[in-house]
């Protein structure tokens, strides 16, 4: 733009001291090497300042400038057609010789775009300057000051108001390219604002900033996601008006908060102040982050940290820690314990007869037996590859000795159905209880270990319990056994 502003005014400057018509014609045309393509290039300047990134392509841009492209052909070749001027004359009685010339079809075609462009320049100059709430109000002056002051000029030469009738837009480029040349320098007129602006816009992040009184001052298009209410009308509202406590929980002024959306969608809001240079607070800005996908993977692995992955049941560890609590809760409120352990009978055979595929099948199929007898807290889990604990918390040996029961003769009853067969499982159970304040779960599980071992030397299939008494066979007849 500086450029073709040299060529104009130096255009001009030569016309100025032409001693001649002809010379002075000579450098008009010089002139319109320069000046059609001003106004568009500043045009592109204001689209660039306020960020609108499409101007850059040129598809967008070419069109803008094969106007004046026009212009200086039609002006270097006027004697040929007079689109450009009707006639160009010597004007009478003065001293130096000044040329005027009466404008043909095309200068109005030109000035109308000339002015077009400046004006919409200024247009989008000051839409900006209102977006962006007078933060960079120095660059926006500056770059609207370039554009008006050489239309206001024209705009009086073209009504004659100029002095002497000259045109004066050429000694004001001088003065608005100064203009300029000065924001350049003093600041980073391009990359702040529309680095500041574009970060701001495309952060993955919302962010609302309100002042002190409450009142939201500005927001980003990620908050849009995150609080549907805001729009442009917002801006100014109390912040309570837009803050969907249903949806978010309350504001958060100091700390961060975590809060989880009825839609399962998770957010860390953070609050952080807004200070001015002086270090004053003067609001603050409302920091949204989505978390829904680390806090998805975060529940995934822990599901697979603590889950089997054949039965979906605890794992070992998870079983242990779960088993551990219930157990020092019992000791607590000096309740009841029991643990059940027990192991399918004879499942080499099956895998080795039947295949690893079915042995799996018979895993599955005996947990979602057992599964049937158990309540919601009781602790289900897989001890090893197929030896299974039930932690039954509150529940006295003698009717964990039950439910062991239960599970056995459902277990026997109902043989796993493969495609081409039948196959009759059967497990034997060790049985053990919370006997003394100092018992672990591993205590526990040794004594039903040695019941489950005795239930295998005794032919399988059977019960054996672990009581104050030691090792007890269980017949679901005998229950007085214990009482
Ligand atoms: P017992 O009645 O004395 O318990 O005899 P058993 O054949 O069941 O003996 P043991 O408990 O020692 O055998 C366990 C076998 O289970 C060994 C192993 O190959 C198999 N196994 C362990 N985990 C898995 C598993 O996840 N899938 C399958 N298909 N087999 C498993
Ligand atoms: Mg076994
Ligand atoms: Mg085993």
């Amino acid at each position: 733009m500086s450029l073709f502003s040299v060529i104009y005014i130096f255009g001009h400057a030569l016309e100025l001291t032409s001693n001649s018509l002809a010379e002075s014609i000579f450098w008009l045309k010089v002139q319109y090497v320069g000046m059609p393509f001003i106004s568009p290039l500043a045009l592109l300047l204001s689209l660039r300042f306020a960020g609108v990134e499409r101007m850059r392509r040129p598809r967008y841009f070419i069109p803008l400038l094969l106007l004046p492209a026009f212009t200086t052909f039609f002006c270097l070749t006027n004697e040929w057609h007079h689109f450009m001027y009707r006639d160009i004359y010597l004007r009478p009685n003065e001293p130096q010789p000044l040329i005027d010339m009466i404008p043909g079809p095309w200068y109005i075609i030109h000035g109308s775009f000339t002015f077009g462009c400046l004006l919409f320049g200024a247009v989008i100059l000051v839409r900006y300057w209102a977006k962006t709430r007078l933060r960079y109000w120095k660059q926006i002056l500056t770059m609207i000051a370039g554009l008006l002051i050489p239309m206001v000029a024209s705009f009086l030469y073209l009504m004659g108001l100029s002095p002497h009738g000259m045109d004066p837009v050429p000694i004001v480029m001088c003065f608005t390219s100064a203009l300029y040349l000065a924001a350049i320098l003093s600041t980073t007129l391009f990359v702040a604002p529309v680095a500041r602006d574009r970060i701001f816009e495309s952060m993955r992040d919302g962010v609302l900033v309100i002042d002190l009184a409450n009142r939201l001052v500005d927001y980003n298009e990620a908050a849009l996601a995150t609080v549907p209410a805001l729009q442009p009308s917002s801006i100014g509202k109390n912040i309570i008006d837009i803050w969907d406590t249903n949806i978010l929980g309350p504001l958060p002024y100091n700390a961060e908060v975590e809060t989880h959306e009825t839609d399962g969608r998770y957010y860390r809001i953070c609050p952080t102040p807004v200070l001015d240079r002086k270090g004053q607070q003067i609001g603050l800005a409302i920091v949204l982050i989505d978390t829904t996908k680390q806090k998805t993977l975060e529940h995934r692995l822990t599901q697979l940290a603590y889950t089997d992955g054949l039965t979906q049941i605890s794992n070992r560890s998870s079983l242990m820690l779960k088993s551990e609590e219930a157990l020092k809760d019992a000791v607590q409120h000096k309740h009841a314990l029991s643990m059940l352990l027990f192991d399918i009978d004879l499942f080499k055979r099956i895998n080795d007869q039947y295949g690893h595929a079915a042995g799996d099948e018979a895993i599955r199929h005996i947990v979602s037996i057992a599964k049937r007898h158990i309540r919601p807290t009781d602790i289900f889990g897989r001890y090893g590859g197929e030896e299974f604990v039930i932690c039954l918390p509150s529940m006295p040996i003698q009717e964990a000795a039950q439910v062991a029961e239960q599970i056995r003769k459902d277990i026997e009853q109902n043989p796993l159905r493969l495609t081409d067969c039948e196959l009759r499982v059967t497990a034997s159970f060790g049985v053990s209880c919370l006997q003394k304040e100092t018992d672990t779960v591993d205590a526990l599980l040794q004594r039903a270990d040695q019941a489950l071992y005795a239930s295998k030397a005794a032919g399988r299939n059977v019960i054996h319990v672990a009581s104050f008494g030691g090792l007890v066979p269980f017949h679901a007849s005998k229950k007085k056994l214990f009482k």
